[in-house]
């Protein structure tokens, strides 16, 4: 019986090793950390065994095949050795795809993966498709696959997943966008992390599509130097393309050799220029599984947006309050002040991540009245804006940062949680930060 190690005892771990032990593996998970109760319960449910706070070395080296966590970086010195000894070191999205035939959609970018996943499979649930939607989303992938039989998958996949890909090949894959993040866990070079997204199309051939943001600009100069072999479906907002979906007045025009489908942008759901972008690649995926135009209208008209990104939380005396709490690096936030109404009171902050405000600057003259530091990195908040705009305050919890926005704002003003930065100084994570928010919104 092969021995499959999985280590890390979280969702897609759990996932895996319930898919690795329905195919006839020995499975053995190995977390360093603690293992969530909920998870111990389905190892013991499925009788798979389990360690925490610990990995024992001479166990695990007997593997025959590894899945790691995507929270687990290369760099771990148990991790190496497995590499070195010849063991394969795979991803979940790796080993769930071997054993499915479905079509697999597959979403990577740096921002607007879980909204452009969603709003995908809104379309293609809607369209009648028999589809599951899994990933970092939410359920595992492998999971999903030992439980269901689906004949599409529309995944929300990050990098980490793609740097433990070997033939995982996705019939059609989306890259939002790309800008520089999670630069830890790539040796800090930028085109490290460039290299990992592409890997979405590394096993995608001619008969596979390849959807993407014409726009961005690193995605632009590495496909002219790295040439794919999958068919090439851009989209864009600020040229008109022959081929692929772009912006034409009012109308999302996507065109290619076979048809045109025209839907008015005051029609949708979403807004912001950077929702349209997700509309347009979330469309493009839908009608090359045979989505009905209408279907494709509707669904992109009534989708529910996913909560913590740009989210209406409510309207007090006039004031709009937004909740952005996903938006935890700058071109994030960049689109979100962006795309709301002015002028705003701004709640930024939390754990700095390399951050570089400067591109916001021209957005934050013209839009941004008074600025909120919530968190413990604010110096450089403090240093590119302090000038800039007439009030700045620096508050340590949600609540205070609420109460301040809520006597600054005046009628018809926004006020807009949209920290840039991750979250893990005063909140478990950024739903806890986001539902946080919500709740000091309610209470005001
Ligand atoms: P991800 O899953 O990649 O983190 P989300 O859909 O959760 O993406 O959105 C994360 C943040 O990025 C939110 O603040 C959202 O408003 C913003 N965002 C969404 N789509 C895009 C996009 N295409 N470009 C830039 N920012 C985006």
């Amino acid at each position: 019986m092969a021995f499959l190690v999985v280590l890390g005892g979280g969702e897609s771990g759990v996932g895996t090793a319930i898919l690795g032990k329905q195919k006839g593996y020995e499975v053995f998970v190995s977390d360093k950390g603690k293992i969530k109760e909920k998870y111990k319960n389905v190892l013991e449910h499925f009788g798979i065994d389990w360690e925490e706070s610990k990995h024992t070395e001479d166990k695990l080296l007997k593997a025959d095949l590894v899945m790691k966590s995507p929270g687990i970086s290369d760099t771990v010195p148990l991790v190496k050795t497995m590499v070195e000894k010849g063991i394969p070191v795979i991803s979940e999205i790796e080993f769930a795809s071997r054993y499915t035939d479905a079509k697999i959609i597959g979403i990577t970018g740096s921002n607007g993966k879980t909204t452009t996943t969603m709003l995908t499979y809104h379309i293609l649930k809607n369209g009648g498709l028999n589809v599951g939607m899994a990933g970092n989303i939410g359920d595992s992938f492998a999971k999903m696959v030992a439980e269901k039989s689906f004949d599409y998958y529309v995944l929300e996949i990050s990098s980490f997943q793609l740097d433990g890909i070997q033939d995982f090949r996705p019939h059609i894959s989306v890259l939002t966008n790309i800008t520089p993040d999670h630069l830890d866990r790539y040796e800090y070079k930028f085109e490290n992390y460039i290299a990992s997204k592409f890997l979405i199309t590394k096993n995608q051939d001619s008969a596979d599509y390849f959807i993407y943001d014409q726009d961005d600009e690193v995605i632009g100069s590495w496909l002219s130097e790295h040439p794919i072999k999958s068919k090439l479906l851009p989209f864009s907002v600020k040229r008109t393309l022959k081929e692929g979906a772009s912006l034409d007045k009012n109308e999302i025009k996507i065109t290619t050799q076979e048809y045109t489908i025209k839907m008015m942008t005051d029609s949708l759901a979403l807004e912001g220029q950077h929702n349209l972008k997700n509309t347009m690649a979330a469309a493009m995926v839908a009608k090359l599984v045979g989505i009905r135009k209408e279907t494709i209208r509707e669904c992109i008209s009534n989708f529910q947006g996913a909560p913590h990104r740009l989210e209406k939380v409510l309207k007090i005396h006039h004031v709009q309050y937004i909740n952005d709490s996903k938006a935890t690096n700058v071109n994030a936030t960049y689109y979100a002040l962006e795309s709301v109404k002015t002028p705003v009171v701004w709640i930024v902050g939390g754990v700095d991540k390399g951050n570089e405000y400067k591109e916001l600057m021209p957005l934050v003259r013209e839009k941004v009245k008074a600025i909120i530091c919530l968190g413990v990195d604010n110096e450089k908040i403090k240093e590119t804006f302090g000038n800039v705009v007439d009030l700045l305050v620096e508050t340590f919890a949600m609540e205070e940062a609420v109460k301040v926005a809520y006597k600054i704002a005046e009628r018809g003003d926004t006020v807009l949680l949209s920290p840039a930065c991750a979250s893990f100084d005063l909140f478990q994570n950024y739903e806890d930060r986001g539902n946080q928010f919500k709740n000091c919104v309610k209470n005001l």
